[in-house]
């Protein structure tokens, strides 16, 4: 049987390394992440007080070491008890997790989605701590799920709609994180997230959401079952397949897979494995063996860096690319652009570094 909402609603009270070994069982790959303390609301990692995005910081390399091993879980959450709880997306736990969040107007977005006939299938489905939603999904066997921020190859602009799948990752109930602080008297307010006791099942991943290029597949727990293999070896593995995508893309959707592997890669430089002018460097010259001008790719690499930023410009990502959605244009989004200082779930590794 599968585990439905209100199944996972029950966790929602326990301890976090209770929590942690029921996602275990249901073979998601869990991985300790930095809490928050409850009296000042400063986070755990090693920038404390400094720290922009208190109790979502992972407390180890979590791209080698999630795992579904209960020893190891009981042995980290012995040694931090109160750590949140993080779970990998993407191939390694076969989930996809669309982000919607309202402050940053993720909720009109949704509906002009629907209305452009991308339904959100009802599925497992958790309340962030700060009101927004997390929808889990089944991800394609086989495929790259890029984690993106704003914006969808295919679709276009998706304000306040951020999707996690390969090398991203959740945080998940019973996690508490700061929301803003009390207004009358400046002291820190949590929230926790919590899932949403229903009946729905994990439902496949809808296809606006996983636009992606088939791609070599990734074995189930490939992550958890090599946690010794180099971090850099899988970085460089992941820049010369994106170079080589660049490079054989054809006309008309060489702008669209070069911005995608701009952000898959840029998303790699952010955890410190891989260095930003290196990957710029690479990918220039792909794109200009792909028959793009330097102008272009210039462009599509800047948008992308401004995109990570949080800055959207209009008319970004570029349109032609692969996908009939990219015919229809951008969305009838009212306002763009995210606020500055929007904040990601995922790709970051240790250290990694908030956007
Ligand atoms: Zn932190």
């Amino acid at each position: 049987m599968p585990v439905t909402g209100e199944q996972l609603a029950a966790l929602n009270g326990q301890g976090p390394l209770d929590a942690a070994l029921a996602y275990a069982a249901l073979g998601w790959p869990v991985f300790p992440v930095a809490p928050v303390d409850l009296a000042t609301g400063n986070c755990a990692c090693k920038r404390g007080a400094a720290c922009e995005e208190p109790g979502k910081h992972p407390l180890v390399r979590w791209t080698e070491r999630a795992t579904t091993d209960a020893r190891q879980l009981r042995d980290w959450w012995h040694w931090q008890p109160h750590a949140n709880v993080g779970v990998a997306t993407g191939q390694a736990s076969g989930l996809v997790v669309v982000d919607i969040d309202p402050h940053h107007e993720g909720d009109l977005t949704q509906k002009a989605l629907e209305a452009a006939g991308h339904a959100f299938p009802p599925t497992l489905t958790a309340r962030t701590r700060s009101g927004g939603w997390h929808l889990f999904y089944r991800a394609p066997e086989g495929r790259h799920v890029a984690n993106t921020t704003g914006s969808l190859a295919g679709v276009g602009s998706t304000p306040g709609i951020d999707v996690r799948g390969d090398r991203g990752y959740i945080i998940v109930a019973p996690s508490v994180r700061p929301t803003s602080p009390d207004p009358a008297t400046g002291a820190p307010r949590f929230g926790r997230y919590q899932w949403v006791a229903s009946d729905d099942a994990l439902a496949g991943a809808p296809a606006w959401a996983v636009v992606a290029v088939p791609r070599e597949p990734v074995a189930r727990g490939h992550l958890a079952a090599s946690p010794s293999s180099a971090p850099e070896k899988r970085a460089a593995a992941a820049l010369g397949a994106e170079v080589r995508r660049v490079r054989s893309a054809g006309e008309g959707e060489r702008n669209v897979v070069l911005f995608q592997a701009a952000a898959n890669l840029f998303e790699i430089c952010n955890t410190g494995w891989l260095d930003e002018a290196q990957v710029r460097a690479e990918l220039t010259e792909a794109g200009l063996a792909a028959g793009l001008s330097a102008s272009e790719v210039s462009g599509t690499l800047k948008a992308q860096w401004h995109r990570k930023l949080g800055v959207v410009r209009p008319g970004w990502p570029p349109r032609g690319g692969p996908g009939a959605g990219a015919a229809r244009g951008p969305l009838p989004v009212r306002r763009q652009g995210l606020g500055k200082g929007h904040l990601d779930e995922g790709g970051l590794g240790e250290g990694g570094l908030g956007r």
